[in-house]
């Protein structure tokens, strides 16, 4: 089984890796929102240690978004002790446990044993539309039965579109659901994306389905 632990303190990162490498599971590391996202997209992850204060985002906004992405896997918090907004918060955002900082080894790997142990969350549904199948459990996404490669901000732009196929979705709800609320990047990111989206749909015969509606934003047509 294969762990992915996101902590940006070297030091706790490591020991949890051995920790955990002792009790018989592959395990990446990640110190960042950004590389962690990215080793989730690639990796199917069976459950995913998550520390709440990183170095370039907050946990429980990556938590949130990889719910949102389809995530399947147990996430276990790790939070400051009697930080228990930030508990209540990380729970709400997604997360399956948490155990709080200093904690004591035995249990945190007694509660990744238990996490474990239960099923994980249901496989979530294949959404079909304008001729285009996206996966969100393998990820994958084909048009006219071939498979189109995407990137991770490619496939969870297109995801929120077909999962609201017809109704316009303006490029703020966008840039909050697939970059994140406080995303202060250049401001054509949104375009840049749905450009390459729609070369990577377009077949020949039949243009990507993705519609822009001036002034408003984007729809997807069913
Ligand atoms: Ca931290």
């Amino acid at each position: 089984m294969r762990l992915l632990v996101v902590e940006d303190d070297r030091a706790l990162a490591g020991v949890l890796k051995r920790a955990l490498t002792e009790d018989g599971y592959a395990v990446d590391v990640e110190r960042t929102v950004a590389g962690a996202e990215l080793a989730a997209a690639v990796n199917d992850y069976a459950l995913i240690v998550l520390d709440l204060g990183l170095p370039d985002g907050d946990g429980a906004d990556l938590c949130r978004r990889l719910r949102a992405n389809g995530h399947t896997a147990h996430i276990l918090m790790l939070t400051a002790r009697d930080a228990r907004r930030d508990r209540i918060g990380g729970l709400d955002a997604g997360a399956d446990d948490y155990v709080t900082k200093p904690f004591d080894f035995d249990e945190f790997a007694a509660r990744v044993r238990a996490l474990l142990r239960r099923p994980r969350g249901a496989r979530p549904t294949v959404l079909e539309a304008g001729g285009i199948t996206l996966d969100p459990a393998t990820r994958s996404v084909t048009r006219g039965g071939v498979l189109v490669p995407l990137t991770t901000r490619e496939f969870s732009l297109l995801r929120v579109l077909m999962n609201r196929v017809g109704e316009v979705v303006d490029k703020t709800e966008l840039l909050e659901q697939v970059w994140d609320a406080h995303y202060d990047g250049f401001s054509n990111v949104v375009e840049v994306h749905i450009a390459n989206l729609r070369r990577k749909l377009d077949l020949p015969d039949n243009p990507a389905p993705i519609a822009t509606v001036r002034g408003a934003g984007y729809r997807l047509i069913g």
